[in-house]
């Protein structure tokens, strides 16, 4: 079969520009790019959101409505479709009682309560309107537990299929610690025939049912976003449950590093920083500095000191607690801090306290502020992030970028693009602590502002990571050559990692 005529259903339940919690939606917004781009005839699906409906994208609606089985019943569902920049058809899959509402999963009082519903109904509809469509995929691409279900599917009610027949299935875990777990009751939800699939070599997991154990157990490749991650969620520190069904699919399991979409993320053309810059041309950082204080309400004089910057989920997974611990001392080091993020109030609240102590110097946005993001990337000197567990990361990428040099914890992606830096060959991109603990992380910035206090020593830093490389180019290659391994009738069982 020749690459042109590889054809992929991706099915992410988020995707950039259309809607967005965190960095699932960067890589589903441009991994179908760089693939359509190598020749592969790409489609994805998604639920037709209100920030879709309420964002201004073209949109048209497809002339036939699916009829999509949940539970007992037969629902219809209405499809639109819009293109990307890159060209990359967009399904949305339009049913107002479950997707028209303010947020993607939940208030900020938890999940909706219908979760389970919602993207059972997904999953679903994306394999009707495949057939819809006469689109007859290689292979159906999916993204974390929202669309877990989909690789049971496959292998169960839809796997005499005509359409489907031929279809294999990758699932990629973007976060091991969401599982989607629903009780054992609402099995009937999801159309999947109990005897066969409520298994403990099924999606049960502790006498409930498990969307993402469903993506693990019966797709026929499973990924992660980087090689790190896949060894780390085989073990029980970081598997959260999951890690004795991981080993047992160890040689179905593979480490495929997340790109960065440069075309989105680089100060020499970013729409939304005050001053573009590059390697060869770093006045506009400075301005770009200047600007961001000003914005943040913070010191003049912070100009020449080191500014810290966070953006992020201010939850468990991402480490705050210790920046928490460690404020004083930070502060204690003549530096600014920035931070841009929601979550744990706690967190929110001691950083909120900071900057009332020592006004001018701390800065704190709550709150999802994407243009502020870009700013922020550009504006600080150091990028701090302390994580418990990063499957990937994309901020520590996208900072190198900008020559915000990355402080963070050596787990998961970030132990795997980031070279510690050392002063004596120049060599290195960022800071790395191993040990999740205050005192470890605190050492790190410290050698970090060590170095940004000898300018050419930080400007060579700073150049280090600006020119390193890691578009989607070599991360879709080898998504390409997983596909290939995994279509039905393939001999080609190569390991791609
Ligand atoms: P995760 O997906 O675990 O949240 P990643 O580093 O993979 O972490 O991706 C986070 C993405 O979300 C990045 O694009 C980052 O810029 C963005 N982001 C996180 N918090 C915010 C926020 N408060 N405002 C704007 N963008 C944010």
């Amino acid at each position: 079969m020749s690459e042109e005529k590889l054809k992929i259903l991706f099915l992410s339940p988020e995707v950039v520009p259309f809607a967005k919690t965190g960095g699932l939606a960067d890589v589903a917004g441009s991994l179908p790019g760089a693939l359509k781009r190598m020749g592969i005839d790409i489609r994805s699906v998604l639920p037709f959101y209100r920030t879709v409906s309420e964002g201004d994208f073209e949109i048209r609606p497809l002339p036939d409505e699916l009829e999509v089985p949940l539970g007992t019943e037969l629902l219809k569902a209405k499809v639109l479709e819009t293109r990307t920049q890159d060209d990359v058809p967009f399904y949305l899959i339009d049913r107002e009682d479950l997707y028209d509402r303010r947020n993607l999963y939940g208030n900020p009082t938890g999940d909706y309560y219908d979760n389970l519903e919602r993207f059972v109904f997904f999953a679903h509809a994306a394999l009707r309107l495949a057939e819809n469509l006469r689109f007859k995929p290689d292979v159906v691409h999916c993204h974390d537990w929202q669309t877990g279900l989909v690789p049971a599917l496959l292998k169960g009610p839809y796997r005499n299929n005509p359409n489907l027949s031929g279809t294999s299935s990758v699932f990629t875990i973007h976060n091991i610690g969401y599982q989607g777990i629903f009780p054992e009751e609402k099995l009937v939800i999801t159309g999947l025939p109990r005897d066969e699939f409520f298994r403990i070599d099924g999606l049960e997991f502790w006498g409930n049912i498990s969307l993402l154990k469903a993506g693990i157990v019966y797709s026929d490749a499973v990924t992660t976003v980087s090689l790190k991650y896949a060894q780390e969620i085989q073990t029980p520190e970081y598997g959260m449950g999951m890690e004795g069904i991981l080993q047992a699919r160890r040689t179905f399991l593979h480490g495929i590093l997340n790109g960065v979409d440069y075309g989105l993320w680089d100060p020499r053309h970013d729409a939304h920083i005050p001053a573009s810059y590059s390697p060869q041309k770093m006045a506009g950082k400075s301005r770009c500095k200047e600007a961001l204080l000003k914005e943040m309400g913070l010191d003049e004089s912070l100009k020449s000191r080191p500014l810290l910057g966070v953006i992020s989920r201010l939850d468990s997974q991402k480490g705050f607690d210790l920046l928490v611990e460690l404020l004083e001392d930070i502060l204690a080091l003549d530096v600014g801090l920035v931070v841009l993020g929601s979550g744990d109030e706690t967190i929110q609240k001691a950083i909120e306290e900071a900057a009332e102590r020592h006004p001018g110097r701390v800065g704190l946005f709550i709150g999802f502020n994407e243009p502020l993001a870009h700013r922020i990337m550009a504006g600080a000197d150091i990028f701090l992030i302390p994580s418990r567990y990063e499957p990937c990361g994309l901020t520590q990428m996208y900072a190198l970028r900008y020559g915000t040099v990355p402080v963070v914890r050596a787990t998961g992606g970030l132990e795997d693009t980031i070279v510690q830096f050392d002063p004596k060959t120049n060599k290195g991109n960022g800071f790395k602590f191993g040990p999740f603990n205050s005192k470890a992380f605190l050492n790190a910035i410290k050698k970090a502002i060590d170095c940004f206090r000898v300018p050419e020593t930080w400007k060579r830093l700073m150049l280090n990571g600006m020119k390193a490389d890691f578009s989607w180019d070599r991360s879709a290659r080898q998504y390409i050559e997983l596909y290939r391994s995994i279509i039905k009738g393939s001999t080609n069982n190569i390991k791609v990692s």
